[in-house]
């Protein structure tokens, strides 16, 4: 069969894939996009900072606009009824000048609106195949396809997935680890407004998160020891809407949990490095962590927003090495960061010790109490690096932050 030629390929039709290939094409660069059809995802995501900034640049909100719910306030409750208790931690978009943080849609709707522009876009060739394999060359990558069919390209963009057979072909070694926790995930409608506020609670088992959707709906990610979520998962439908109303304290009244009611197991990975000959890994290739403080597809989208612009600098190879050194320089700190950030969150929870208590509890007393610190979060939760340049120049160098 005869080898077809583009410049890029991204491998994977998941949100990170898809976001990721329209950016290329937009950018004018001829890509193909290798996305074998996917099971139906019933969850959210809340889109924040420069991720937002990528998707609208990729104009995929219009078609969206009635189906995103603004994000105004995140607030951390502390439920685990242990003896070092953290008070309520609000962070509110309006303390750093913003009207939201970012707004939540679900996947599904975001895939749908991907998938149309993606039909009406002129440099974007989708396949609806899988990739079997790579082969890196001096000048040019060989991306296999299971029907057979073979492209020569400049770059390979690996947004396969957690499991990512590109970055197994490629010998990127991971580190991979299980949680002994499940997310239990599903949408559900409720007697009282959100009011555009999202509240995680921490408990024991993990946190208990609800995110605001258009009107009186909300999702929810709920985090727990995976026997008991199996348990939950069967209760008759009208017992599991009491079960949530009471784990929500009735904040916002009665509610009706909707079908499909989905069940994760948790698990984080971690790679030695983000590319290989010709090859960068996006999303969940690349990283993977808990569903804590909505980072793990803003950290896969902002993967994206890096190679697209990094590769639009290097137009005529955008597979040359250097490209790939400068996207593993821009983007370890970010993934690293967020991987660990999340892991230690999520273990402080499930760590029946004092020490770590206490610690969790100062951290989150601090947040509550000190607005520089809150503030600091809040904007380093929407891009890396935003939060040092919310700092007064005058406390910068205590911080190591001002190099001027
Ligand atoms: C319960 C839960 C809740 C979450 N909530 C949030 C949230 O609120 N906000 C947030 O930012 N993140 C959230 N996340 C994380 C987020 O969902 C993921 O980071 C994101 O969906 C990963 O997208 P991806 O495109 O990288 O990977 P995937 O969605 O896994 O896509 C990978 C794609 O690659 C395809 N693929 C696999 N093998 C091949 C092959 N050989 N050839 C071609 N294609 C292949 C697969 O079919 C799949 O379509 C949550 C995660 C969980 C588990």
């Amino acid at each position: 069969m005869s080898i077809e030629r583009r410049e890029i390929a991204v491998v994977g039709g998941g949100l990170a894939g898809t976001a990721t290939a329209l950016g290329f094409a937009a950018k004018g660069f001829d890509t193909v996009l290798i996305a074998p059809s996917a099971p139906p995802d019933a969850r959210s995501s809340a889109i924040l900072g420069r991720s937002y900034a990528f998707l609208s640049e990729i104009g995929v909100f219009e078609a969206l606009q009635d189906k995103m719910a603004p994000l105004a306030v995140m607030r951390l409750v502390d439920d685990t009824g242990r003896l070092f208790h953290a008070p309520t931690v609000e962070f509110n978009a309006s303390e750093i000048g913003l009207s939201a943080f970012g707004y939540n849609i679900l996947n599904a709707d975001l895939l749908e609106a991907l998938k149309a522009r993606c039909a009406v876009e002129p440099n974007l060739e989708v396949r609806e195949a899988k990739a079997t394999g790579y082969e890196p060359g001096e000048a040019k990558a060989i991306v296999t396809l299971d029907d057979g069919s073979r492209y020569a390209v400049d770059l390979v963009v690996a947004a396969d997935g957690r499991r990512s057979p590109m970055r197994e072909a490629a010998g990127i070694r991971t580190r991979q680890w299980r949680y002994p926790q499940s997310a239990i995930v599903f949408n559900f409608s409720h007697a009282v407004d959100h009011r555009a506020v999202s509240t995680e609670f921490h408990t024991r088992t993990g946190p208990f998160t609800q995110v605001p959707l258009p009107g009186r709906r909300s999702s929810l990610v709920w985090v727990e020891d995976p026997k008991l979520a199996e348990l939950y998962v069967e209760l008759r439908p009208e017992k599991l809407s009491e079960t949530v109303a009471e784990k929500l304290h009735w904040i916002l009244g009665a509610v009706e949990v909707e079908e499909p009611i989905q069940r994760f197991p948790l698990g984080g990975a971690s790679v030695d490095r983000l590319t290989a000959d010709r090859l960068v890994l996006v999303g969940e290739a690349g990283h993977a962590f808990p569903p804590i403080g909505a980072q793990g597809l803003n950290l896969g989208l902002r993967d994206g927003e890096a190679i697209v612009r990094l590769a639009s600098e290097s137009r005529d190879d955008p597979g040359r090495r250097v490209t790939l050194l400068r996207y593993e320089a821009a983007r370890k700190a970010d993934v690293n960061s967020r991987t660990l950030g999340v892991d230690l969150l999520n273990r402080s929870l499930l760590a029946g010790m004092l020490p770590t208590q206490f610690a969790r509890s100062l951290g989150l007393t601090a947040m509550a109490e000190v607005p520089l610190l809150r503030q600091f979060a809040m904007r380093e939760g929407l891009s890396p690096g935003a939060g040092i340049t919310g700092v007064p120049r005058s406390l910068r160098k205590w911080i190591g932050g001002d190099r001027a």
